[in-house]
């Protein structure tokens, strides 16, 4: 006889999770699956930027739950750090986007109106005014950009946090194992193959961030979420007080002392190396943005897998033609971000039938579309 459980989330990163953290919040028993440890794969290769405004996206359904999500992080990383006594290290002096040309000027001025509009807090700074808050950036400075609304923290120690105040509420952790089967009668996922072991749910939700599509399969779905690799440097390097971002790239300082420097967007399937080409171009870019960081001691570097979808879009919400089988993936470069929003979306989801924010614009989509890229 299979064991039996209300929910079965395939997928332990931040977005799987949250997901379970919020069921079990509502009494739902929750089986949490990952092949290998909780928050290991790109949730904890990120560098925890909260980029809701400094982001590229504009007013749309992507810019609301980027903000819904934003808004969400103070409470939790109290409600986390109370309940496990684990330092998120979340830090809110906000993102200076530096400005080196004056192509930049003219693009980062339209983000700075509209964002002004929007109520946010930002600031345009001279050049002077920008190195009096950080005096290690470069000379060749034209201006910068303070989005203060964009906070970082720690992604790794997130994800550990999370995962065991889910453990506390009762989720049913289940590390290294595997999803592997699935078995389908009238339009319902009947069971899943966890490990040797088969598991009866009422729902099951696929959370498998780049490995979505494999998981997919085994529910005869097609989820186009592919593996998007970023590699990335941490150097111990004088303390910035600001995340420094310019060109989709970007040193975050954490409170360890190191600073964080990524990073690419790569195709290159499942590969996780480090390659000396992208360290060679991350270092020159990092040492034209602050002069002689170049020369900082290199503490590790690591590489991860961003789940990539072709809508730009994390994919959101009931799959087509299986009533009981719920998809949270596919969130790219905001996954961290927009972890908490998923987790209450999706858990509304499942235990109300309807979410505050629609989900119609996270759809799975049907058609092949073109690849595009946003940044994180
Ligand atoms: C270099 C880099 C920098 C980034 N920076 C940021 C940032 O600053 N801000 C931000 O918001 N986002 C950032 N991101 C993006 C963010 O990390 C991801 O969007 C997010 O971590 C995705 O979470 P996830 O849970 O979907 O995927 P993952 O964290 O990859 O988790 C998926 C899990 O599924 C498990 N799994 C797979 N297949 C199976 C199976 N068959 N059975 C059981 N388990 C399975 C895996 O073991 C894995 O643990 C960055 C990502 C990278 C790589």
């Amino acid at each position: 006889m299979a064991t039996t459980t209300d929910v079965v989330v395939i997928g332990g990163g931040v977005i799987g999770i949250a997901v379970a953290y919020h069921l079990a919040g509502h009494k739902v028993r929750t089986w949490l699956v990952d092949k290998g440890q909780p928050g290991q794969e790109a949730s904890a290769a990120a560098a925890g930027m909260l980029a809701a405004t400094s982001g590229g996206s504009k007013r749309g359904p992507m810019y609301q739950l980027k903000r819904a999500s934003q808004a969400l992080y103070p409470a939790l990383v109290r409600e986390l750090e109370e309940r496990t006594g684990v330092d998120i290290e979340y830090q809110t002096p906000g993102i200076f986007e530096i400005l080196l040309t004056e192509a930049d000027e003219l693009r980062y001025r339209r983000l700075y109106e509209l964002r002004a509009e929007q109520g946010h807090a930002v600031s345009w700074l001279s050049a002077e005014a920008a190195r009096r808050h950080e005096p290690s950036l470069t000379p060749a400075l034209r201006a910068a950009v303070h989005f203060a609304a964009d906070h970082h923290l720690h992604n790794g120690k997130l994800a550990r946090a999370w995962a065991e105040a889910a453990r506390q509420r009762g989720v049913s952790l289940h590390t290294g194992t595997t999803v592997t089967e699935a078995r389908i009668r009238n339009g319902r996922v009947s069971e899943v193959r966890v490990g040797d072991d088969w598991v009866s749910a009422d729902s099951v939700v696929i959370a498998a961030g780049s490995w979505s599509a494999q998981v997919g399969e085994l529910f005869e779905l097609r989820i186009p979420v592919r593996p998007a690799k970023g590699q990335m440097l941490a150097i111990r390097a004088p303390q910035l007080r600001h995340v420094i971002a310019s060109d989709d790239r970007y040193l975050v300082p954490r409170k360890n002392g190191e600073v964080i420097l990524g990073s690419t967007v790569e195709f290159t399937g499942y590969d996780k190396d480090v390659t000396l080409e992208a360290v060679r171009r991350l270092a020159e870019w990092a040492d034209g943005v602050v002069p002689g960081i170049g020369k900082a001691p290199l503490s590790r570097c690591w590489a991860g897998l961003r789940p990539y979808s072709p809508t730009r879009r994390p994919i959101l919400g009931r799959a087509p033609g299986l009533e009981n089988v719920v998809l949270a993936t596919g969130h790219h470069r905001n996954g961290i971000l927009l972890a908490p929003i998923t987790g209450q979306l999706i858990s509304e989801l499942i235990t109300t039938g309807r979410t505050g924010l629609s989900l119609e614009p996270f759809g799975l989509p049907a058609e092949p579309h073109p690849h595009q890229d946003e940044a994180e």
